[in-house]
């Protein structure tokens, strides 16, 4: 059965039922609530799995305090033109969320969220991405005491698992807990925001099979629930399958080391070589870097390799926490440690550093910059140690496409129809993204929180039954 049948009984009833208690739901139950409207949240964990916890880098936004007090001119016109270039993703969506993302950081500011430092994230041409203070896990803690504090009615270990139609119309959805399935009647709407399915090797497999050997490190409830569902009522998707695939440190599976590495050195393989420019988009950063990564050594195995003058660059400029892992002396001790042939490493080092000698710049790949975080800075040599290394591997921690919104977060079918009574925001949402190796950072906690507030505003308003 492809959804499930109007129930004798319901187990609960409000006008708005939010799928999913993370970065995405919670603004917007807390948003339809502050409406006026009875809002009831179906989370499948027993606190908040969200990816919001694990977030590397910062969240876009325009005409914040921190960008006035240093002198930035930004705007979300600005924001709106440079993410649908980069990004080629649907210009209606782009527009909703630039309009929207200035009251969102000011909303989040007033849940006791502090900006701390205003950045530039690869892809942005202004320096936009704000860091807020205890980064990912606090703005978690934030948003989890702004939902204790609303009073609103939250289901913990309810996994939602089919949408209850009626006439054409979402009108409810039924949810696991335990060995008991409850139902749950949605008088004006159901929001799905069950975040991505990175963790699902089905899904993966099928819309994404060039992803299927990468990493997970997503949370595990990034099952694709929601998007099972919606599909099952005849749902249409755009840019499935697109993926994050970002550089994570070796280890990074157990989310240990999600912030680790260093920005700005040389990339080699593992037989110490590199195997293009560092400070192009490509390999700089998250755009096509997967694929470059991938096609160079199918284990997507690479690793990065500083010195202390790099190190030192990297705080405060670049987005991420930065500690490295192999910290040593010599580059010939680097070799030792990270099991590189002996001399390889040496041999690519003194190439690199006797280039930009001579040259003022890499001619085997023509690198004559430090790259994206720092756009002007000529590139450095390697030779102030203590040297550091990281290896990294190609990890996948979130999905670009999803469900086919329109700008106010409704669910579009098949045929291109409002599916009546269902909503997705978040990363379960696709439309955003349609170029496959690019990525515009930082896009994706912005478009949980501001789709979030706005699928709770329309939901909200929706006329009911
Ligand atoms: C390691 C890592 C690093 C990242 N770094 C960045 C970054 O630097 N910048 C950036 O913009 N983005 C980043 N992202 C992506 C970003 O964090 C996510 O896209 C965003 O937080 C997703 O928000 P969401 O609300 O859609 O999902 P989440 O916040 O993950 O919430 C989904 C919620 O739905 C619940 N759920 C799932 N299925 C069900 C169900 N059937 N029933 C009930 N509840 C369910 C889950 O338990 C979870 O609580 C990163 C992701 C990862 C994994």
């Amino acid at each position: 059965m492809t959804y499930s049948q109007v129930p004798k009984k319901w187990d609960g009833e409000a006008d708005v039922i939010v799928v999913g208690g993370g970065n995405t739901g919670i603004p917007a139950a807390i948003t339809a609530h502050d409406k006026g409207t009875k809002v009831i949240v179906l989370e499948a964990s027993n606190g908040m799995a969200s990816s919001l916890a694990m977030i590397a880098g910062g969240t876009p936004f325009t005409g914040t305090d921190l960008q006035k007090a240093e002198g930035i001119e930004d705007s979300p016109d600005k924001l709106y033109e440079e993410a649908v270039k980069v990004s080629g993703g649907d210009p209606e969506l782009w527009r909703a969320l630039a309009d929207r993302q200035e009251e969102v950081y000011e909303w989040l500011k007033s849940l006791g969220a502090k900006p701390e430092k205003v950045l530039l994230a690869p892809g942005h041409k202004v320096r936009r991405s704000i860091k807020f203070e205890g980064h990912g896990p606090a703005l978690c803690n934030i948003l989890r005491n702004a939902l204790k504090k609303s009073g609103i009615d939250v289901r913990y270990k309810h996994r939602a698992r089919k949408l209850i139609v009626d006439n054409g119309r979402v009108i409810g959805i039924t949810a696991e807990s335990g060995d008991k399935t409850n139902s749950f009647k949605a008088r004006k709407a159901v929001i799905l925001a069950t975040g991505g399915f990175c963790q699902n090797l089905d899904i993966v497999k099928e819309f994404g099979p060039q992803y299927a050997d990468l990493v997970p490190t997503a949370p595990k409830t990034h099952q694709g629930d929601g998007l099972k569902m919606a599909m099952a009522i005849g749902a249409g998707t755009d840019g499935l399958g697109l993926a994050v695939c970002p550089s994570m440190p070796v280890g990074a599976e157990t989310l240990q080391f999600v912030n680790a590495g260093i920005q700005g050195g040389i990339t080699v393989d593992r037989y110490g070589k590199r195997f293009g420019n560092e400070a192009t988009e490509e390999l700089g950063t998250y755009t096509e870097k997967h694929k470059i990564c991938l096609d160079h050594d199918p284990t997507g195995l690479h690793i990065t390799v500083s010195d202390q003058a790099i190190k030192d660059l990297n705080e405060p400029p670049s987005t991420t926490t930065r500690e490295p892992i192999y910290r040593v002396d010599t580059i010939e001790e680097l070799e030792k440690q990270l099991g590189i042939p002996a001399g390889n490493l040496k041999a690519t080092v003194d190439e690199y550093n006797s280039d930009i000698k001579k040259y003022g710049y890499d001619r085997k790949f023509g690198r004559r910059l430090q790259g994206m975080y720092w756009p002007d800075l000529p590139v450095m040599k390697l030779d102030h140690p203590p040297f550091y290394a990281v290896k990294n591997k190609i990890c996948l921690t979130s999905m670009k496409g999803g469900l086919k919104i329109n700008a106010k977060c409704q669910i579009i079918d098949q045929f291109g129809d409002v599916i009546p009574g269902l909503y997705a925001a978040g990363e379960i949402a696709g439309g955003l993204e349609r170029i496959p190796h690019h990525y515009y950072t930082g896009r994706m906690t912005m478009q949980a929180f501001t789709q979030g507030r706005i699928a709770g505003d329309v939901a909200a308003d929706e006329p009911g039954s």
